[in-house]
């Protein structure tokens, strides 16, 4: 799938672009045809999702980039050595996406591999705070693996020797199989379709090519990270039996409950409890923040349930966009152990406003009308 149209052209470039706008437009256009942000087109987002990867491909690499703004696409040709940015048959739109974002997606995304001998993918949840998540963090996990065992090379065979081919199905890895009228294939019960079998098995890992270890790994959890996120670290999982590829390591996120703040994509909400007095009166209070505490004027008359907005109080997410913001919600609280002087004092506040009338508690008036409406209605 050759793409005629100009690489400059498709990532939104000039053409003397540093290495970091090309990178800078590269994700910014990928973000764009994320397959979540187009459910009602994903064919069309994925074929231009391809050919900005294949621009960026070439662009990003200083050989291919100066090939490319000599002779055009004629010198990134592949039959011109270079594989610069064809799409083999099996690589599916998750793997092209995930390797943008340093592997970062919000989980469901499987990868499925043909190669039955590809060591299994891990998956390690780690709890993080709400700080932590929020700022990133630098992180040691310690996870039991199987990996390739040293003694035998992952062969399998003993010191000194070498699987041999198997005898059962000639190294084929299958067999057929007369079933009545129909032959069917399948894979060979001696050597379980590898087509190898081991006549002298390794005394460290009993013929399997792997052994099991404690490996500590150093993982770096970008900030904005939240709950189901994954990342994934390349060919940390199990080894493949018998020299295979490596399984990959997906650490999945959970973050812990906070004392005061919940999260919702890039805001945080706190409920925030006011006295009586601050709510009638007005006051400037400190509220606090992920980073340190922070003024806010409450205005007089203050309701219970009353929001308020703290710009960029938020979180950074970690897929980019705009950092959000703090909202806190009014709670007024009712005095409680009041003394005797106190109630007296309410006693008398009582009495003041209620010559008042319906203007000191508009909310109730209109609760108390509302329900007279009803039972009007009911009966009449
Ligand atoms: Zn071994
Ligand atoms: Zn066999």
């Amino acid at each position: 799938m050759a793409t005629k149209e100009d690489f400059y052209k498709l990532l939104n470039i000039d053409r003397n672009a540093s290495d970091a706008e090309i990178k800078k437009s590269y994700r910014s256009l990928a973000m764009k045809y994320h397959p979540d942000r187009n459910a009602d087109n994903p064919q069309a987002a994925e074929v231009k999702f391809k050919q900005i990867k294949e621009a960026y491909e070439v662009l990003s690499d200083p050989k291919k980039r100066s090939a490319y703004d000599q002779f055009g696409h004629a010198g990134i040709d592949p039959s011109m050595g270079g594989r610069p940015g064809g799409f083999s048959g099996g690589e599916g739109f998750s793997d092209i996406f995930g390797d943008v974002f340093g592997d970062i997606f919000g989980g469901g995304n499987g990868r499925q591999r043909s190669n039955v001998q590809r060591g299994s993918d891990l998956r390690y949840n780690l709890e993080l705070t709400l700080e932590e998540a929020v700022a990133g963090t630098e992180t040691k996990i310690r996870i039991p693996v199987l990996v390739g065992c040293g003694e035998c090379k992952g062969s399998g065979a003993k010191k000194g020797s070498s699987p041999v081919i198997c005898t059962t199905c000639h190294g084929h890895g299958q067999v057929r199989m007369q079933q009545g009228f129909f032959s069917v294939q399948q894979a060979c019960p001696t050597c379980r379709g590898t087509g190898k079998q081991i006549k002298d098995p390794c005394n460290e890992c009993h013929g399997q090519g792997r052994v099991q270890e404690n490996k500590t790994l150093s993982a770096k959890i970008p900030a904005g990270v939240d709950t189901g996120d994954r990342i994934r670290l390349a060919g940390e999982g199990e080894a493949g039996e018998r020299g295979g590829p490596s399984g990959d390591l997906y650490i999945e996120i959970q973050v812990k409950e906070h004392a005061i703040f919940t999260r919702d994509g890039a805001n945080l909400y706190c409920e925030l409890p006011i006295s009586f007095a601050t709510a009638c009166l007005g006051d400037a209070i400190q509220v606090p923040t992920l980073d340190g505490e922070v003024k806010l004027t409450i205005p007089p008359e203050t309701q219970t349930g009353k929001s308020f907005r703290l710009r960029g109080k938020g979180v950074k997410q970690v897929r980019g966009g705009a950092i959000g913001d703090l909202l806190c919600k009014v709670r007024v609280e009712t005095p409680v152990q009041l003394t005797k002087d106190q109630k007296a004092l309410i006693e008398k506040l009582k009495e003041s406003l209620s010559s008042g009338g319906k203007q000191h508690s508009p909310q109730e008036h209109t609760w108390i009308d509302g329900v007279k409406n009803f039972f009007d209605k009911l009966t009449g």
